[in-house]
């Protein structure tokens, strides 16, 4: 039976596991192994609302084991480290828990078919202190952190009596794409219920000061404009600080420092500026590694197939796949599940010998949230044959549909209903934000 191993559980892997499994495993015509470096899955595009602590991880986390028994493939935990092409084996680290005991050895894995999908992480760009001193919003652990970090100043914070200028808590974010413009209208929301909840000595503008700093000169620099100058307007109303065309050259423990001399204070600093994929991927394949990206990212052809060896594919954001008109895929959870959605069609047919025609990214428009106070979006219209501008409650509504599209790939529409329904249920009796 043919084997196919997916590396990496994320947007794109665990809906590719999941549908292969639903298909092909269910029917024993081939044998699906996913593998992840973590044991549960958090769809990344909520990272910042694990980070302000908006959302419950334990009600929206996916458990691997659960999943793969659900349907029809087997799941594997352990870290990709290299692939030895010859014999078609994959090597995978030893993990360890918290306390450094080894949960699983070393692993060598085979396969007929390999599907790597690792994701990406934060580039910082080599930045002085970023390494030492920012918190990369990249995975559910480093949000968790954040939060963490957040709370327990907070709570410090109540202890320190109120003074002008004194005692306040500033969070700096570095990079002001859509994730660091969503985590910080997602910070001012979290900051307004932690007062409700008797953190009386946060007031979310008073207290609480949120800067946002950008290189370029806008907000949301890759969306239309209009959407930078919507984004910008609503976060003045927050009382948000936002400097643009400055670029951070210098990051310490008490703050920021700009090529422009400007030196910005903060208690906690988020970058959440560019991605790159993992550095391990350079020389995966040993002697005869596959063929990346400068931003390390597989480079692969328009079947997904990486360049140098037709039985290995990669896609999602650790993927570097060129269009018909020259532009290249995005690393978005939108491009991932399509990805997902192609790569499900198009592997039986590949391994069977058959012509299939390129993936196209069809770019459905983007989405940005500005936590409960509104969202900002512009959709691709088949009618409009463009894009159109979509502001407030309907753009809200289409952020959230990006979530649920996301639950129907991974458990259809029974289960996802549920959720949907036991989420309505829970914010009724929860806080509406994390506490501990
Ligand atoms: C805060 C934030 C907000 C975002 N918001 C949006 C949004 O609104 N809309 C949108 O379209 N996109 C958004 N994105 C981008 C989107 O999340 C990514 O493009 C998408 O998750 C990429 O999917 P992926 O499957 O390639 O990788 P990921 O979803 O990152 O999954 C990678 C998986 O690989 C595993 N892994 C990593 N290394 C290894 C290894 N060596 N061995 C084994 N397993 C490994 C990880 O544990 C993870 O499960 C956001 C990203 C962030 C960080």
């Amino acid at each position: 039976m043919q084997r196919i191993v997916i590396v990496g559980g994320g947007a794109g892997g665990l809906a590719l596991a999941t549908q292969l499994g639903k298909s092909l495993g269910k029917k024993g015509l081939a044998d699906i192994t996913l593998v992840d470096a973590a044991r549960t899955h958090v769809w990344k595009p909520l990272l910042h609302q694990l980070a302000a602590g908006s959302f419950d991880t334990h009600a929206e986390e996916i458990e691997y084991l659960a999943q793969a028994r659900w349907n029809h493939f087997k799941f594997r935990l352990g870290s990709l480290v290299g692939v030895d092409r010859h014999n078609k084996t994959l090597q995978l680290a030893a993990s360890y828990d918290e306390a450094g005991r080894e949960i699983t050895p070393a692993q060598q894995l085979g396969y007929d078919t390999l599907v790597i999908a690792v994701g990406s992480q934060t580039n910082d760009f080599g930045t002085q202190g970023a390494a030492e001193h920012t918190i990369k919003l990249d995975s559910p652990q480093a949000a968790k952190h954040f939060n963490d970090r957040l709370i327990n100043a907070c709570i410090r914070a109540q202890t320190v009596p109120r003074a002008a200028g004194s005692g306040r808590l500033t969070v700096a974010i570095v990079g002001g794409g859509a994730t660091g413009v969503e985590l910080a209208a997602e910070l001012h929301a979290a900051a307004r219920v932690l007062a409700n909840y008797g953190f009386d000595h946060i007031h979310p503008e008073k207290d609480l000061q949120i800067v946002l700093v950008e290189a370029a000169p806008r907000l949301l620099a890759q969306l239309p404009e209009r959407l930078s100058e919507s984004a910008m307007r609503e976060l003045r109303k927050l009382a948000i600080e936002v400097h643009t065309n400055e670029k951070v050259v210098e990051v310490t423990a008490d703050g920021l420092k700009m090529a422009s001399g400007k030196v910005i204070s903060s208690s906690i600093t988020v970058w959440a500026a560019g991605v790159k994929a993992a550095d391990f991927l350079r020389t995966i394949g040993g002697d005869d590694p596959l063929e990346t990206s400068k931003l390390n990212q597989l480079m692969v052809n328009g079947n997904l197939q990486t360049t140098r060896d037709p039985s290995i594919y990669a896609f999602g954001d650790c993927a570097a796949c060129q269009q018909p008109d020259g532009t290249w895929v995005p690393p978005r959870a939108q491009a991932a599940y399509q990805q997902a959605m192609y790569l499900t069609r198009a592997l039986p047919r590949l391994a069977a010998g058959q012509a299939v025609a390129p993936f196209v990214f069809k770019d459905q428009g983007s989405l940005v949230s500005l936590s409960e106070y509104s969202s900002v979006g512009s959709l691709m219209g088949s009618l409009t044959k463009g894009s159109f501008f979509v502001e407030g409650q309907f753009a809200k509504l289409m952020y959230w549909a990006l979530h649920k599209q996301h639950q129907l790939a991974l458990g259809g529409f029974k289960k996802t209903a549920l959720i949907t329904l036991s989420e309505m249920i829970d914010r009724t009796y929860r806080p509406r934000i994390k506490l501990h």
